[in-house]
Protein backbone atom coordinates (compact mmCIF):
# COMPACT_ATOMS: atom_id res chain seq x y z
CA UNK A 1 0.00 0.00 0.00
CA UNK A 2 1.38 3.56 -0.60
CA UNK A 3 -0.48 5.12 2.43
CA UNK A 4 -1.31 5.05 6.27
CA UNK A 5 -3.40 5.72 8.40
CA UNK A 6 -2.21 7.48 11.23
CA UNK A 7 -2.54 10.19 14.26
CA UNK A 8 -2.67 13.68 12.59
CA UNK A 9 -2.59 16.28 15.45
CA UNK A 10 -5.52 18.19 15.81
CA UNK A 11 -7.63 16.86 13.13
CA UNK A 12 -7.35 13.20 14.67
CA UNK A 13 -6.57 10.68 12.10
CA UNK A 14 -5.45 11.14 9.13
CA UNK A 15 -3.97 9.28 5.68
CA UNK A 16 -0.50 9.58 4.68
CA UNK A 17 1.79 8.60 1.51
CA UNK A 18 4.28 5.94 2.53
CA UNK A 19 6.27 6.77 -0.26
CA UNK A 20 6.59 9.14 -3.22
CA UNK A 21 3.04 9.29 -5.29
CA UNK A 22 3.04 9.73 -9.01
CA UNK A 23 0.30 12.46 -10.37
CA UNK A 24 -3.01 10.23 -11.58
CA UNK A 25 -2.03 7.24 -9.38
CA UNK A 26 -4.81 5.26 -7.90
CA UNK A 27 -3.93 5.34 -4.31
CA UNK A 28 -7.06 3.37 -3.30
CA UNK A 29 -10.44 2.20 -3.43
CA UNK A 30 -13.35 1.30 -1.69
CA UNK A 31 -16.80 -0.60 -1.40
CA UNK A 32 -19.07 1.47 1.09
CA UNK A 33 -19.42 0.05 4.23
CA UNK A 34 -22.81 1.54 4.62
CA UNK A 35 -25.01 2.62 1.91
CA UNK A 36 -28.40 4.57 1.95
CA UNK A 37 -30.58 5.52 -0.66
CA UNK A 38 -31.77 8.68 -1.45
CA UNK A 39 -35.33 8.12 -1.26
CA UNK A 40 -35.14 5.92 2.10
CA UNK A 41 -35.13 8.12 5.03
CA UNK A 42 -34.75 6.24 7.71
CA UNK A 43 -30.71 5.73 8.17
CA UNK A 44 -31.32 3.82 11.13
CA UNK A 45 -32.58 1.32 8.90
CA UNK A 46 -30.20 1.06 6.80
CA UNK A 47 -27.77 0.66 9.49
CA UNK A 48 -29.87 -1.86 11.22
CA UNK A 49 -28.16 -4.31 8.51
CA UNK A 50 -25.00 -3.90 9.85
CA UNK A 51 -22.78 -6.98 11.45
CA UNK A 52 -21.24 -5.75 15.21
CA UNK A 53 -17.82 -5.30 13.55
CA UNK A 54 -19.22 -2.92 10.97
CA UNK A 55 -21.39 -0.91 13.04
CA UNK A 56 -17.71 -0.75 15.03
CA UNK A 57 -15.87 0.35 12.21
CA UNK A 58 -18.72 3.28 11.76
CA UNK A 59 -18.97 4.56 15.30
CA UNK A 60 -15.04 4.56 15.23
CA UNK A 61 -15.70 7.77 12.16
CA UNK A 62 -15.39 11.23 13.61
CA UNK A 63 -18.09 13.17 14.34
CA UNK A 64 -18.86 17.26 14.80
CA UNK A 65 -20.30 16.99 18.58
CA UNK A 66 -22.13 20.05 17.99
CA UNK A 67 -24.63 18.79 15.64
CA UNK A 68 -24.94 15.78 17.43
CA UNK A 69 -25.98 17.01 20.38
CA UNK A 70 -27.95 19.65 18.58
CA UNK A 71 -31.82 19.66 19.21
CA UNK A 72 -32.45 18.53 14.97
CA UNK A 73 -30.59 15.87 15.42
CA UNK A 74 -31.47 14.35 18.88
CA UNK A 75 -35.65 14.62 17.24
CA UNK A 76 -34.29 12.87 13.95
CA UNK A 77 -32.98 10.08 16.22
CA UNK A 78 -36.36 9.88 17.63
CA UNK A 79 -38.33 10.18 14.67
CA UNK A 80 -36.30 7.54 12.74
CA UNK A 81 -36.73 5.58 15.26
CA UNK A 82 -40.04 5.77 15.32
CA UNK A 83 -40.03 4.99 12.31
CA UNK A 84 -38.17 1.24 12.42
CA UNK A 85 -40.14 -2.06 12.27
CA UNK A 86 -40.66 -3.55 15.65
CA UNK A 87 -38.65 -6.34 15.49
CA UNK A 88 -35.78 -3.76 14.68
CA UNK A 89 -36.98 -1.12 17.53
CA UNK A 90 -35.21 -2.30 20.93
CA UNK A 91 -31.47 -3.78 19.52
CA UNK A 92 -29.66 -0.66 20.17
CA UNK A 93 -29.86 2.36 22.97
CA UNK A 94 -31.20 5.63 22.01
CA UNK A 95 -28.23 6.57 22.53
CA UNK A 96 -25.95 4.78 19.93
CA UNK A 97 -28.85 5.81 17.11
CA UNK A 98 -27.53 9.06 17.86
CA UNK A 99 -23.86 8.21 17.43
CA UNK A 100 -25.18 6.45 14.20
CA UNK A 101 -26.83 9.30 12.76
CA UNK A 102 -24.08 11.50 13.60
CA UNK A 103 -21.36 9.47 11.85
CA UNK A 104 -23.64 8.79 8.75
CA UNK A 105 -23.87 12.47 8.44
CA UNK A 106 -20.16 13.41 8.93
CA UNK A 107 -18.46 10.74 6.83
CA UNK A 108 -20.89 10.15 4.08
CA UNK A 109 -20.72 10.64 0.37
CA UNK A 110 -23.41 11.41 -2.01
CA UNK A 111 -22.96 9.18 -5.25
CA UNK A 112 -26.08 7.79 -7.46
CA UNK A 113 -26.30 3.93 -8.57
CA UNK A 114 -28.40 1.44 -9.65
CA UNK A 115 -30.19 -0.09 -7.25
CA UNK A 116 -33.11 -2.23 -6.58
CA UNK A 117 -35.92 -2.08 -4.41
CA UNK A 118 -36.74 -5.46 -3.05
CA UNK A 119 -39.98 -4.57 -1.00
CA UNK A 120 -42.22 -4.33 -3.65
CA UNK A 121 -40.18 -6.00 -6.33
CA UNK A 122 -40.33 -3.03 -8.52
CA UNK A 123 -36.94 -2.19 -9.63
CA UNK A 124 -36.27 1.62 -9.65
CA UNK A 125 -32.78 3.34 -9.58
CA UNK A 126 -31.97 5.69 -7.01
CA UNK A 127 -29.30 8.27 -5.49
CA UNK A 128 -27.58 6.80 -2.82
CA UNK A 129 -24.81 7.94 -0.21
CA UNK A 130 -22.35 5.73 1.44
CA UNK A 131 -19.83 5.62 3.89
CA UNK A 132 -16.46 4.65 3.07
CA UNK A 133 -14.09 3.51 6.28
CA UNK A 134 -10.91 4.18 5.12
CA UNK A 135 -11.56 6.96 2.69
CA UNK A 136 -13.21 9.43 5.85
CA UNK A 137 -9.96 9.71 7.28
CA UNK A 138 -8.85 11.97 4.68
CA UNK A 139 -9.22 15.28 6.14
CA UNK A 140 -9.62 18.39 4.15
CA UNK A 141 -7.32 20.81 2.40
CA UNK A 142 -8.92 23.58 0.07
CA UNK A 143 -6.00 22.84 -2.05
CA UNK A 144 -5.72 19.35 -1.78
CA UNK A 145 -3.56 16.84 -3.68
CA UNK A 146 -6.32 14.45 -4.01
CA UNK A 147 -9.50 13.36 -5.77
CA UNK A 148 -12.46 11.35 -4.59
CA UNK A 149 -14.63 9.96 -7.56
CA UNK A 150 -17.13 7.05 -7.73
CA UNK A 151 -16.50 4.66 -10.27
CA UNK A 152 -19.07 1.91 -10.62
CA UNK A 153 -16.28 0.28 -12.89
CA UNK A 154 -14.74 -0.82 -9.85
CA UNK A 155 -14.98 -3.90 -7.87
CA UNK A 156 -18.90 -3.34 -9.05
CA UNK A 157 -19.16 0.04 -7.65
CA UNK A 158 -16.17 1.99 -5.89
CA UNK A 159 -14.92 5.51 -4.20
CA UNK A 160 -11.27 5.61 -6.20
CA UNK A 161 -9.15 7.97 -4.48
CA UNK A 162 -6.20 9.71 -6.83
CA UNK A 163 -3.27 11.72 -6.64
CA UNK A 164 -3.71 15.13 -8.41
CA UNK A 165 -0.17 15.75 -8.28
CA UNK A 166 3.09 14.19 -7.08
CA UNK A 167 2.97 13.29 -3.10
CA UNK A 168 6.15 13.15 -1.43
CA UNK A 169 7.02 10.49 0.51
CA UNK A 170 5.41 11.33 4.17
CA UNK A 171 2.95 13.83 3.00
CA UNK A 172 -0.43 14.20 4.03
CA UNK A 173 -3.05 12.94 1.29
CA UNK A 174 -5.95 15.45 1.26
CA UNK A 175 -8.95 15.81 -0.62
CA UNK A 176 -11.33 18.67 -0.34
CA UNK A 177 -15.10 18.42 1.25
CA UNK A 178 -16.07 22.47 -0.48
CA UNK A 179 -18.78 22.47 -2.89
CA UNK A 180 -17.16 25.78 -4.54
CA UNK A 181 -13.53 25.11 -4.98
CA UNK A 182 -13.55 28.70 -5.25
CA UNK A 183 -15.37 30.28 -2.47
CA UNK A 184 -13.85 32.74 -0.27
CA UNK A 185 -12.04 32.60 3.32
CA UNK A 186 -14.92 33.66 4.83
CA UNK A 187 -16.80 31.16 3.09
CA UNK A 188 -14.96 28.20 3.44
CA UNK A 189 -14.40 28.74 7.13
CA UNK A 190 -18.24 28.91 8.08
CA UNK A 191 -19.20 26.26 5.90
CA UNK A 192 -16.23 23.84 6.96
CA UNK A 193 -17.32 24.94 11.23
CA UNK A 194 -20.61 24.32 10.34
CA UNK A 195 -21.01 21.36 8.56
CA UNK A 196 -17.97 19.18 10.28
CA UNK A 197 -17.03 21.59 13.43
CA UNK A 198 -13.31 22.74 12.17
CA UNK A 199 -11.92 25.43 11.36
CA UNK A 200 -9.16 25.24 8.21
CA UNK A 201 -5.50 25.71 8.45
CA UNK A 202 -4.35 24.84 5.10
CA UNK A 203 -1.99 26.89 3.69
CA UNK A 204 -4.60 29.96 1.97
CA UNK A 205 -6.20 29.47 5.32
CA UNK A 206 -3.58 30.40 7.83
CA UNK A 207 -2.90 34.30 6.44
CA UNK A 208 0.64 35.45 5.06
CA UNK A 209 1.32 35.90 1.66
CA UNK A 210 -0.34 32.81 0.27
CA UNK A 211 -3.80 33.55 1.68
CA UNK A 212 -3.59 37.13 0.47
CA UNK A 213 -2.68 36.15 -3.07
CA UNK A 214 -5.01 33.64 -3.00
CA UNK A 215 -8.09 36.04 -1.82
CA UNK A 216 -7.60 38.59 -4.46
CA UNK A 217 -7.44 36.27 -7.26
CA UNK A 218 -10.43 34.69 -5.89
CA UNK A 219 -11.60 38.45 -5.42
CA UNK A 220 -10.85 39.12 -8.97
CA UNK A 221 -13.18 36.60 -10.22
CA UNK A 222 -15.75 37.01 -8.68
CA UNK A 223 -15.82 40.45 -8.99
CA UNK A 224 -15.51 39.89 -12.55
CA UNK A 225 -18.57 37.26 -12.53
CA UNK A 226 -21.10 39.23 -10.55
CA UNK A 227 -20.39 42.21 -13.21
CA UNK A 228 -21.46 40.00 -16.04
CA UNK A 229 -24.22 38.61 -14.63
CA UNK A 230 -25.09 41.75 -12.82
CA UNK A 231 -29.24 42.57 -12.98
CA UNK A 232 -29.99 44.09 -16.21
CA UNK A 233 -27.74 43.39 -18.66
CA UNK A 234 -29.24 42.44 -21.67
CA UNK A 235 -26.11 40.83 -23.26
CA UNK A 236 -23.16 39.28 -21.38
CA UNK A 237 -21.04 41.82 -24.01
CA UNK A 238 -22.50 45.21 -22.53
CA UNK A 239 -20.71 44.16 -19.08
CA UNK A 240 -17.75 44.05 -20.23
CA UNK A 241 -17.18 46.55 -22.99
CA UNK A 242 -15.10 43.44 -24.90
CA UNK A 243 -15.39 44.04 -28.88
CA UNK A 244 -13.68 42.54 -31.59
CA UNK A 245 -13.94 40.12 -34.56
CA UNK A 246 -15.43 36.81 -33.97
CA UNK A 247 -16.06 33.59 -36.02
CA UNK A 248 -18.91 33.25 -34.95
CA UNK A 249 -20.80 32.10 -37.98
CA UNK A 250 -24.25 33.85 -38.44
CA UNK A 251 -24.37 35.37 -35.69
CA UNK A 252 -25.02 39.18 -35.19
CA UNK A 253 -22.68 41.60 -33.06
CA UNK A 254 -24.05 41.54 -29.63
CA UNK A 255 -23.76 37.59 -30.24
CA UNK A 256 -20.64 37.75 -31.29
CA UNK A 257 -19.36 39.64 -28.67
CA UNK A 258 -21.51 37.96 -25.87
CA UNK A 259 -19.29 34.58 -26.88
CA UNK A 260 -15.96 36.48 -26.67
CA UNK A 261 -16.94 37.30 -23.43
CA UNK A 262 -17.99 33.93 -22.53
CA UNK A 263 -14.35 32.72 -23.29
CA UNK A 264 -13.21 35.51 -21.66
CA UNK A 265 -14.65 34.85 -18.37
CA UNK A 266 -13.89 30.69 -19.08
CA UNK A 267 -10.58 31.19 -19.32
CA UNK A 268 -10.60 33.40 -15.89
CA UNK A 269 -11.87 30.64 -14.28
CA UNK A 270 -9.08 28.81 -15.68
CA UNK A 271 -6.46 30.48 -15.24
CA UNK A 272 -7.62 31.65 -11.01
CA UNK A 273 -8.08 27.30 -10.75
CA UNK A 274 -4.34 27.13 -12.17
CA UNK A 275 -2.99 29.71 -10.19
CA UNK A 276 -4.19 28.77 -7.13
CA UNK A 277 -3.07 25.02 -7.96
CA UNK A 278 -6.67 23.52 -8.16
CA UNK A 279 -6.60 20.74 -10.32
CA UNK A 280 -9.05 17.25 -10.83
CA UNK A 281 -12.00 16.92 -12.56
CA UNK A 282 -13.74 20.30 -12.03
CA UNK A 283 -10.57 21.91 -13.72
CA UNK A 284 -11.30 19.28 -16.52
CA UNK A 285 -14.83 20.20 -17.10
CA UNK A 286 -13.54 23.71 -17.54
CA UNK A 287 -11.03 22.65 -20.49
CA UNK A 288 -13.84 20.83 -21.91
CA UNK A 289 -16.52 23.91 -21.81
CA UNK A 290 -13.44 26.05 -23.25
CA UNK A 291 -12.55 23.59 -26.07
CA UNK A 292 -16.26 23.47 -27.21
CA UNK A 293 -16.31 26.82 -27.17
CA UNK A 294 -13.14 27.13 -29.24
CA UNK A 295 -14.30 24.84 -31.75
CA UNK A 296 -16.97 26.88 -32.32
CA UNK A 297 -15.55 30.26 -32.84
CA UNK A 298 -13.52 28.16 -35.43
CA UNK A 299 -10.20 28.00 -33.80
CA UNK A 300 -10.20 24.05 -34.20
CA UNK A 301 -6.07 23.78 -33.29
CA UNK A 302 -7.14 25.60 -30.17
CA UNK A 303 -9.81 23.14 -29.32
CA UNK A 304 -7.90 19.91 -29.64
CA UNK A 305 -4.84 21.64 -27.77
CA UNK A 306 -7.83 22.29 -24.90
CA UNK A 307 -9.56 19.10 -25.22
CA UNK A 308 -6.49 17.21 -24.89
CA UNK A 309 -5.75 18.65 -21.97
CA UNK A 310 -9.33 18.16 -20.50
CA UNK A 311 -8.86 14.25 -21.20
CA UNK A 312 -5.58 14.58 -19.34
CA UNK A 313 -7.03 16.21 -16.09
CA UNK A 314 -10.12 14.32 -16.44
CA UNK A 315 -7.88 10.76 -16.87
CA UNK A 316 -5.20 11.54 -13.51
CA UNK A 317 -8.69 12.34 -11.22
CA UNK A 318 -10.74 9.20 -12.19
CA UNK A 319 -8.65 6.64 -14.35
CA UNK A 320 -8.85 4.84 -17.48
CA UNK A 321 -11.39 2.45 -16.30
CA UNK A 322 -14.09 5.27 -15.29
CA UNK A 323 -17.40 5.99 -17.70
CA UNK A 324 -16.23 9.83 -16.41
CA UNK A 325 -12.94 9.18 -18.27
CA UNK A 326 -14.65 6.96 -21.02
CA UNK A 327 -17.71 9.95 -21.60
CA UNK A 328 -14.37 12.72 -21.99
CA UNK A 329 -12.46 10.37 -24.26
CA UNK A 330 -15.02 9.57 -26.91
CA UNK A 331 -16.22 13.26 -26.39
CA UNK A 332 -12.07 14.38 -27.83
CA UNK A 333 -12.57 11.12 -30.39
CA UNK A 334 -15.52 13.27 -31.98
CA UNK A 335 -13.95 16.18 -31.95
CA UNK A 336 -10.78 14.83 -34.00
CA UNK A 337 -13.09 12.67 -36.38
CA UNK A 338 -15.63 16.05 -37.31
CA UNK A 339 -12.48 17.56 -37.91
CA UNK A 340 -11.42 15.66 -40.69
CA UNK A 341 -14.41 15.13 -41.98
CA UNK A 342 -16.11 18.76 -41.66
CA UNK A 343 -15.95 21.73 -40.15
CA UNK A 344 -18.75 21.47 -37.52
CA UNK A 345 -17.59 19.39 -34.12
CA UNK A 346 -18.59 19.73 -30.90
CA UNK A 347 -16.67 18.86 -28.05
CA UNK A 348 -19.19 17.86 -25.28
CA UNK A 349 -18.51 19.47 -21.97
CA UNK A 350 -19.37 17.38 -18.70
CA UNK A 351 -21.85 18.89 -16.46
CA UNK A 352 -20.49 20.59 -13.40
CA UNK A 353 -20.09 17.64 -10.81
CA UNK A 354 -22.08 19.02 -8.29
CA UNK A 355 -25.36 19.65 -10.21
CA UNK A 356 -24.84 15.91 -12.20
CA UNK A 357 -26.82 14.39 -9.28
CA UNK A 358 -28.31 12.02 -11.88
CA UNK A 359 -24.98 10.95 -13.04
CA UNK A 360 -23.57 7.44 -11.84
CA UNK A 361 -20.77 9.00 -11.04
CA UNK A 362 -21.96 12.17 -8.72
CA UNK A 363 -20.16 13.52 -6.51
CA UNK A 364 -20.57 15.49 -2.82
CA UNK A 365 -19.05 15.71 0.20
CA UNK A 366 -21.82 17.78 1.40
CA UNK A 367 -23.37 15.47 4.63
CA UNK A 368 -27.45 14.43 4.20
CA UNK A 369 -29.09 16.99 6.08
ZN1 LIG B 1 -8.29 25.86 3.91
Amino acid sequence: MSFEVRQAGIKGFGIFARHRIARGSRILSERPLLLVKHNEINILGAASRLSKAELDTLLALSVNKAKRDSVWNLVDVLFQSAQLPLSKKGRRSIRQKRDILACFYNNNFALSVSLSHRDDGVTTTAAARGVFPTIARLNHSCIPNAQGNFNRNVDEGSFTIHALREIAAGEEITVSYLHDELASHEERQHWLHQVYGFWCQCGICSGGDEAHRSHRRRERLRDELSRAFAPNTPLLSDSLGLSGPSNVAGAGDGAKMDFEKSQRLVNLTIETYEQEGLVGAELASLYGVAASLADSAGDHGEAMRLGARSMELERDATGEDSPLYQMRRRSFENLQFDQAGSSLSRFAAAPPKAQSSEDDNALSYAPWT
